[in-house]
């Protein structure tokens, strides 16, 4: 097929026509720095470590790649297969992938379980080029004799350090199995626990190592800590959605049960929130991510079962209500704000009980995270936590719903915004 040059930043890549099409139907005009550094790599066939937190653009990094090489001839069957931890994430990355595809006949099908297998058996009779699936449904289908593995030239692990987290490195193993030996290997991690810098040594053949801001918050995203009594923290939350910046939130809590209960509590004070955790069936999970998707919702109230891979765009504040349980996590979940070089604030809501947490935190991202006071919301004396290092002067400030200012959190604080506990603050997404 011949190639294009039609002049958007891509054309630097040669890619197939109908991927150049695809591209600028998507809105990318230049690729992002992922891209620039992945793609070529892909294109000559070289296996590729990517070690990139989400949000960056690493989807069509690995997608374009391997959707040039598939239209290089005809041949038909499961020729690149995409494994990804969760099914939101894999449902994200198929609807990409037909976006960057949609001016070409290739065929996706995405895998995973929970909901019923028959849809997929049909879609997989159709022979589709491109398989996107979580591990335990591929591997229950492969071991069915449902899923032929023997085409594939191209393997992408997405997000391998959540799927290690997730007790899927051994499935995964038994899928490599399953795959021819000559093909080409893209594995993509935030970070790299020995686990997968193992699995990533006995798969990647020389690879060429792209490493982006590994384990570093995005650089739109502005991050802080509101110190605060474990008892005021629904009232800081309610001060936080309601500040004059918040869009559209993504709440983070530590249980399922905490999720539930702060998001019927949320709706209750008259928010649009909804819900989101592992207890709920892939329905209610897909309604939920829909309704926060299309705005019917402009909060949602999730587990870390959300916090890797999802791309909802214009997410204004990420609020961690319960620190994460590791420091990786932290990144993964101020990741669902600042997406797509855009601006986002995070703030993690800290109470005497998460020392270990902090220290953890600020080592793993090798700088300290700005501290927030808000007035009205100060921590119980018996629970203060360790939070003597603040070099950002008296800790105090922020102005509404961006701490710290509109900079980086190296910024020192301003002072009003979330002190002022009511004064020039509409109320936000009321019903
Ligand atoms: P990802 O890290 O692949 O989840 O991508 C994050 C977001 O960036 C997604 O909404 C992509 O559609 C978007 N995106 C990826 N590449 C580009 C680009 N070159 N220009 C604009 N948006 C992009």
């Amino acid at each position: 097929m011949s190639k294009s040059n039609v002049p958007t930043g891509f054309d630097r890549f040669w890619l197939n026509e109908a991927l150049v099409r695809g591209v600028s139907a998507a809105g990318f005009e230049s690729p992002r720095s992922i891209q620039a550094e992945t793609i070529p790599a892909g294109l000559e066939g070289r296996d590729v470590l990517g070690l990139a937190q989400t949000g960056t653009g690493k989807t069509a990094a690995f997608a374009l790649p391997l959707l040039d090489r598939i239209l290089q001839d005809n041949r038909r069957g499961a020729r690149a297969l995409v494994i990804a931890p969760t099914r939101e994430l894999a449902t994200q990355i198929v609807n990409e992938i037909r976006t960057l595809a949609q001016f070409t006949r290739l065929k996706t099908v995405t895998i995973y379980g929970g909901v019923p297998v028959y849809k997929q058996v049909t879609a997989l009779k159709q022979r589709p080029e491109i398989v996107v699936g979580c591990p335990g449904r591929i591997l229950d289908l492969l071991e069915q004799g449902l899923l032929h593995l023997d085409q594939v030239e191209t393997l992408v692990l997405d997000e391998a350090d959540h799927m290690f987290d997730m007790g899927f490195l051994p499935d995964i193993r038994k899928i490599l199995g399953a795959l021819p030996s000559d093909r080409q290997n893209l594995l993509f991690s935030a970070t790299m626990p020995k686990e997968v810098r193992r699995l990533a040594n006995d798969l990647l053949n020389s690879p060429h190592v792209v490493e982006l801001a590994n384990a570093a918050p995005a650089a739109t995203i502005d991050h802080a800590l509101v110190m605060v009594s474990e008892r005021r923290k629904r009232d800081l939350l309610e001060h936080v959605l309601t500040s004059e910046e918040c869009d559209s939130a993504i709440v983070f809590t530590r249980t399922k049960h905490r999720a539930r209960r702060l998001a019927e509590q949320l709706s209750k004070a008259g928010h649009r929130a909804v819900g989101i955790q592992g207890n709920l069936s892939q329905a209610q999970r897909d309604r939920a991510m829909r309704g926060f998707r299309t705005r019917r919702f402009d909060i949602l109230v999730a587990t870390d079962i959300v916090a890797r891979g999802i791309d909802v765009s214009g997410v204004s504040h990420v609020i961690n209500f319960d620190v994460p349980n590791t420091p990786e996590a932290y990144t993964h979940r101020i990741g669902r704000t600042g997406r797509a070089e855009r601006e986002g604030v995070a703030c993690t809501f800290v109470t005497g009980s998460d020392h270990g947490w902090l220290r953890a935190t600020e080592r793993m991202i090798g700088l300290p995270i700005q501290r927030l006071q808000v007035e009205g919301f100060e921590p119980d004396p018996n629970e203060r936590p360790n939070c003597s290092h603040n070099p950002r002067g008296n800790g105090r400030g922020g102005r509404p719903g961006r701490p710290g200012g509109s900079g980086r959190s190296s910024r020192p604080p301003q002072q009003g915004g979330w002190n002022n506990s009511s004064g020039g603050q509409r109320r936000r997404r009321t019903r």
